[in-house]
């Protein structure tokens, strides 16, 4: 869980005139700097520890500005996100034997969950419980099938976490499809190592593309909001918004409607046994006041599906996205978007 730093080859980094200033950050894995350019985001559901990233650009969506020019219209059109999915077996008897015989359909299925939280809307209701986030990802007419052990077992115990960068970067070199967001799904490797399921943050590769080990949707969809432009909502890097409340669009997520999020280090969630319901939420000192505000239905959180039937993003996490989508494309994507 957290954050790696990925390094790229010189030629792949952000081309100079597109970096804006940098911001100050505290790099720390295991003791060790990272100062590489390059960065891409990790998560899964069982590390705790936390790692920090340098961040290379501040993004041009961060000021008030902007912001207020995405704001987002409940009449707005969607937007269509194009994914290309790479299913990553290694071999056809282990795409029979965990995707079936209809692999397309069952990808279907997983997209349209996905887009279960892009939407807000529960599945065959009218009925919202989350925002829209006038997004929606759409598949390619084709679904790359990957044939590899190699890229298969990317998250075998014997890779380093540096090994498994490194590897998936080929992957993402050799498989790419520039016209869209590459969303690469590998056989669920439970019990290996930890960030199991990453994504590179805009600007930080040339290759956007998101890596799961999972077909759980919301997962993927957390990843795509990393894709897109997104941080956690207990996010530090930029400095912690636990210590500065007040100044949220400069901390934290730099987000303000994702309220701060000690994390499950300092709050604890109390459901009802049977129904799931959450009964209450407390955080111990010094962050008691965020109990009220915790965003444990976010989906940029690592609050989990437990607490919540399905997580959702914020309007200002759409808003960002859109943003994101619109003016940084000829840095992120080569991919051209619905403007409206
Ligand atoms: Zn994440």
């Amino acid at each position: 869980m957290g954050f790696e730093s990925f390094s790229v080859p010189e030629e792949e980094k952000v081309p100079e005139k597109k970096k804006l200033s940098p911001l100050a950050v505290v790099p720390f894995i295991f003791g060790r700097n990272l100062l590489a350019l390059s960065v891409l985001t990790a998560c899964n559901s069982t590390e705790t520890e936390r790692e920090v990233i340098e961040v290379p650009f501040s993004y041009e969506c961060d000021t008030p500005d902007v912001r207020a020019e995405y704001k987002i219209h409940p009449e707005a059109e969607e937007q269509i996100v194009p994914v290309y999915i790479h299913l990553v077996v290694p071999n056809e008897e282990y795409l029979k034997s965990t995707w079936g015989e209809n692999y397309e359909r069952e990808v279907d299925d997983l997209v349209s969950k996905i887009n279960w939280t892009f939407s807000g809307y529960y599945p065959f209701s009218d009925t919202q419980f989350g925002p829209d986030s006038k997004l929606r990802i759409e598949q390619a007419e084709s679904i790359d099938l990957l044939y590899s052990e190699e890229f298969a077992y990317l998250f075998s115990e014997s890779e380093t976490k540096d090994q498994v960068r490194e590897i998936a970067g080929e992957m993402v070199a050799g498989n790419n499809m520039n016209d869209y967001l590459n969303i690469y799904i590998l056989p669920d490797q439970n019990s290996v190592t930890d960030s199991r399921d990453f994504a590179w943050l805009p600007g930080t590769s040339e290759r956007p593309a998101v890596v799961s080990s999972t077909t759980t949707s919301s997962t993927i969809a957390h990843e795509i909001g990393h894709a897109l432009g997104l941080f956690h909502t207990f996010e530090d890097v930029f400095g912690s918004e636990l210590e500065h409340p007040e100044q949220c669009y400069e901390y934290g997520d730099l987000l303000c409607d994702t309220y701060p999020d000690p994390g499950t280090d300092f709050c604890t969630i109390d459901q009802d046994y049977y129904s799931g319901d959450v009964l209450s939420v407390s955080c111990i000192a010094p962050y008691e006041e965020y109990a009220e505000t915790l965003p444990y239905e976010n989906i940029m959180s690592y609050w989990g599906e437990d607490y919540s039937g399905f997580r959702h993003f914020t309007p200002e996490q759409a808003e960002r996205m859109h943003c994101m989508l619109d003016r940084h494309d000829d840095l992120i994507y080569d991919f051209q978007v619905d403007e409206k």
